[in-house]
């Protein structure tokens, strides 16, 4: 077994920041000593002053394979996440053929990810309109949880459920003891809206931000409580935009329901006012809202209204984005953020007073609770997989398009100045990007431990 040392002035531990050596026998974490604990026999790698976090998890990423690998794919989805400073993926049901509804399914997408990838990933299964009898065999299979839509996901291959579909599916779900994912925006309040747009002018942001109003968020958020009571069922509501809906959840949480929410790196950094008209790079669903609604997602973090920040990872062809064109209302909704989203979570927490502890509870242990792998992912502490992300929060860069490195390198981001440089990522004490490099084999595997494949 190969014993190594990895020092630091700043490893991000549970209890804090501090000067240490993360001692690693194989693939795990032994201990978290003093720096001058270390015996001779460990090969030591000093990073110096700049800080260990725990490798990233990021539980909402759309991988696109197989089916739609010119979109993404293992392969690339999984290199931007090492380059990224994510150790663990888990991968969303609708995007790929088949799509994720099934146990065949599900084998489809193993065999597509076999040798392919560089960090570890999961599957998430698809709730689609008839597939109430596929639920529980895929949670035997290893899926992590659900996924669920309440309005179209404008994607061929995956429905969206009504209440009354979703009433037959959720006994189920809740004898999983799994979370199940909602896509929380309801059809009615955004028909409504796009009625009074029918003369809008589509290459204005101002007028999808119209189509997609806060309503269709607040009002699905309430349907899925008032369910969530009635089934107790882990309520998960993925990339929450609407601020609105925050004294709800609040309130939810205090009365003891099984809740947790989920934010994106761009409704925390970009805001409405700024996208320029026929930037559709810039359009996802729900939609960046107002400069205010920002500051109060980032006060939802603040009190814990909001448990994490996940990517919604979310590539297409860029042919898809209709840049010349700036069509908001036909071009595909989505960002792709893997490579970036720490720099750009970290540029705006650090202006906030934030610290790296709390990076690290958004984006590494809250994501893994969902995922249910936090015995083994999301913290530096004993026991753990050696998954680690260098990283020199004080050096800016620019970015640059040879910095994202998934399939397609377009972002609403590039030409920024961030703050936060990964030097390095290991993926259970090896090796996966170091300085702009992608070291060794594809070696991530399929976290499913408890599948009875
Ligand atoms: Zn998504």
């Amino acid at each position: 077994m190969s014993l190594q040392a990895f020092v630091a002035r700043r490893v991000v531990t549970p209890d804090g920041i501090r000067p240490a050596a993360i001692l690693v026998d194989g693939e795990r974490i032994q201990a978290v000593v003093s720096t001058d604990q270390i015996l001779d026999r460990y090969k030591i790698h000093d990073f110096g002053e700049a800080a260990i976090l725990p490798g990233l998890v990021d539980s909402h990423v759309h991988i696109n394979d197989p089916g739609r690998a010119e979109w993404e794919g293992f392969e690339t989805a999984t290199r931007a996440a090492a380059a990224g400073g994510y150790t663990f993926l888990v991968d969303m049901p609708l995007n790929c053929l088949p799509a994720t509804t099934s146990v065949t399914a599900l084998h489809a997408k193993r065999e597509a990810a076999q040798g392919r990838c560089r960090v570890d990933w999961a599957a998430w299964g698809g709730v689609v309109h008839d597939n109430q009898g596929d639920i529980e065999p895929l949670a035997d299979a290893g899926v992590r949880g659900f996924k669920c839509f309440l309005v179209n996901p404008g994607i061929d291959g995956f429905t969206m459920v009504t209440e009354h579909q979703l009433r037959a599916a959720l006994p189920h779900v809740a004898r999983t003891g799994l979370p199940l994912l909602v896509h929380a925006e309801l059809p009615g309040a955004i028909d409504r809206a796009t009625e009074t747009l029918l003369g809008a002018d589509w290459s204005r942001y101002s007028t999808y931000l119209q189509s997609r109003p806060d309503d269709a968020e607040l009002d699905a958020i309430r349907l899925m409580l008032s369910l969530c009571r009635e089934y107790r069922f882990h309520l998960h509501i993925v990339h929450l935009s609407s601020s609105h809906a925050l004294p709800e959840l609040c309130a939810a949480r205090a009365e003891g329901l099984p809740l947790t929410v989920e934010t994106c790196p761009h409704y925390l950094h970009l805001s409405g006012e700024t996208i320029p008209d026929r930037a559709t790079l810039s359009k996802c669903a729900p939609p960046i809202r107002s400069h205010g609604n920002r500051e109060k997602l980032w006060q939802g973090l603040r009190d814990g209204t909001i448990d994490m920040v996940v990517t919604d990872h979310s590539p297409c062809p860029p042919a898809m984005k209709q840049l010349d064109e700036g069509n908001f209302r036909t071009a595909w909704g989505g960002i792709a953020s893997l490579s970036v989203a720490l720099p750009l979570v970290w540029t705006e927490a650090s202006k906030r007073g934030y610290t790296l502890l709390d990076l690290t509870h958004w984006m590494a242990e809250g994501p893994a609770r969902l995922a249910g792998c936090d015995m083994h992912k999301g913290r530096i502490a004993p026991g753990y997989d050696a998954d680690f992300v260098v990283f020199d929060a004080d050096r800016e860069f620019v970015l640059t398009e040879d910095k994202l490195h998934y399939r397609h390198p377009v972002s609403p981001y590039l030409g920024e100045t961030l703050c936060g440089v990964i030097r390095a990522t290991y993926l259970r004490g090896n090796p996966v990007f170091t300085e702009g490099e992608f070291p060794g084999e594809p070696a991530g595997r399929e976290y499913a431990p408890n599948a009875k494949h």
